[in-house]
């Protein structure tokens, strides 16, 4: 059978001398893997056709009772060229698509969770790379898979939170925020939470598209509290390695100390 759909391209490993396996995220299909035969040979059609991060249309034989489809034809739709080029927006992108790589099962389609990565790269290609960016589009992935963080009220004895007090925990297992007196009875898996950091939280959380997720306002300080916590959230509910993030956080802060140090040396 001859299917046709929109796909991005997650990653990509050698098959033999001259072909590759490509798996792919598509809004019909969910997560595919793909041969391109040939794909490297000099004449091949599928040069330059496809790469990390470019968005393509796709036709393929799907094979029922394979794990492997073969490609037919494809074009690149979006191609997104900064990846190319911008070190902080590849390595925010090397680990969107290897987290999703990670947790989309095979051949279930998702639709929306093609809509947050097409349009989570459209944004990185177009404004670059920030970790107010990546903590958005993570709180707006486990909201997509029904995981979202419980920032409004104790998980246990539902006080209302809202304005934050002090000596509050974060259950990474329970999914959500304790009152001071429940977080003292809690100790394993639970985390000191200020009220600055859990109003940074749901600032994120509430944002409604990227663009509003990075105008909050942050110290590097409070980058690195929102980031430990929703890592080991992260960690903890997908049940999966996040070797990419971790280095993709390193890259943004290295880059964000040197930004500093080039602007005290200029002023
Ligand atoms: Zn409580």
């Amino acid at each position: 059978m001859i299917l046709k759909t929109t796909a991005i391209v997650l990653r990509y490993a050698p098959f033999s001398n001259t072909s590759r396996m490509v798996s792919w995220l598509s809004p019909d299909y969910g997560k595919i893997t793909t041969t391109i035969k040939g794909s490297q040979r000099p004449k091949s059609m599928f040069l330059g056709q496809y790469d990390l991060f470019y968005t393509c249309e796709l036709l393929f034989y799907a094979h029922e009772h394979r794990q492997s489809h073969i490609i037919r034809e494809c074009t690149p739709l979006k191609t997104r060229d900064r990846f190319r080029q911008d070190w902080n927006a590849c390595a925010v992108a090397s680990y969107l698509t290897d987290l999703i790589a990670r947790i989309s099962p095979a051949d279930a389609p998702h639709p929306e969770l093609f809509e947050l990565l097409d349009s989570g790269l459209d944004f990185l290609a177009e404004s670059g790379a920030t970790e107010s960016f990546v903590f958005w589009f993570e709180l707006r992935l486990l909201d997509r898979l029904g995981l979202t963080p419980r920032l409004q009220n104790c998980m246990d004895c539902a006080r209302d939170l809202t304005a934050g007090v002090q000596g509050m925990g974060f259950s990474y297992a329970r999914g959500g925020i304790l009152c001071p007196a429940c977080a003292r009875e809690k100790h394993s898996s639970v985390l000191p939470l200020a009220p600055d950091i859990l109003a940074m939280l749901r600032g994120w959380q509430r944002a409604r598209t990227a663009q509003n997720a990075v105008t909050i306002q942050h110290t590097s300080r409070q980058v690195q509290k929102v980031s430990g916590l929703l890592g080991i959230f992260l960690g903890y509910h997908l049940d999966t390695a996040l070797n990419s993030r971790t280095i993709a956080f390193d890259i943004l802060k290295s880059s964000g100390s040197n930004l500093a140090r080039n602007h005290r040396a200029a002023s």
